[in-house]
């Protein structure tokens, strides 16, 4: 049997903890879709094609990873690929009572599908995208934080909001 799983999550931007997270759903799955939320509740700093595409960029190395975009309900997107696992990543204890909760509600939405948590190495436990954000709006280094790609596009973000 093969097993894809999907990897979904707003990615705005993509960082060091996702990408460990990849690379280790990589060596788990026959094929990993990262799946990344056009996301109405938040308004994301990056676009989803340019949050696509930087994903795209950081991810070549891996080849049974791909990227897509999506607009509908998660557990609908990942039927349509063909996937049967959603896998989270899990950074803290403030981290699990709402991925417990959307845990149960895609088991409630699409029993068949299996949420499977990994976490990160500890040097990723405090990323979030977030923050990443913050530091960069304010002219901090993020360069340990995000390959040199998203940092680039962070800060030329941030040089055309001036
Ligand atoms: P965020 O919560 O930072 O806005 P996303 O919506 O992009 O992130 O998150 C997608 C998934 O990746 C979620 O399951 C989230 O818990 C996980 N994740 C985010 N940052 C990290 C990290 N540093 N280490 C491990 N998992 C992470």
């Amino acid at each position: 049997m093969q097993i894809t799983a999907i990897y979904p999550g707003t990615f705005d931007p993509i960082t060091n903890g996702h990408i460990d997270i990849i690379a280790r759903a990589a060596k788990l799955y026959h094929h990993v879709i990262i799946a990344v939320a056009v996301n109405i509740n938040k308004t994301p700093l990056f676009s989803l094609d340019e949050r696509v595409a930087l994903v795209h960029a950081v991810t070549t190395e891996f080849d049974n990873v791909s990227v897509m975009g999506f607009s509908t309900l998660l557990v609908e997107f990942a039927k349509q690929q063909g996937a049967n696992v959603i896998l989270r990543g899990l950074r803290a204890v403030s981290d699990f009572e709402y991925e417990f909760q959307l845990a149960g509600m895609n088991r409630r939405l699409s029993p068949d599908l299996e949420t499977m948590f990994l976490t990160p190495s500890e040097q990723y436990e405090f990323i979030s995208s977030t923050m990443i954000r913050e530091i960069a709006r304010l002219k901090g280094d993020v360069s340990s934080f995000v390959p040199p790609i998203v940092g680039n596009a962070l800060t030329e973000k941030f040089n055309q909001e001036k």
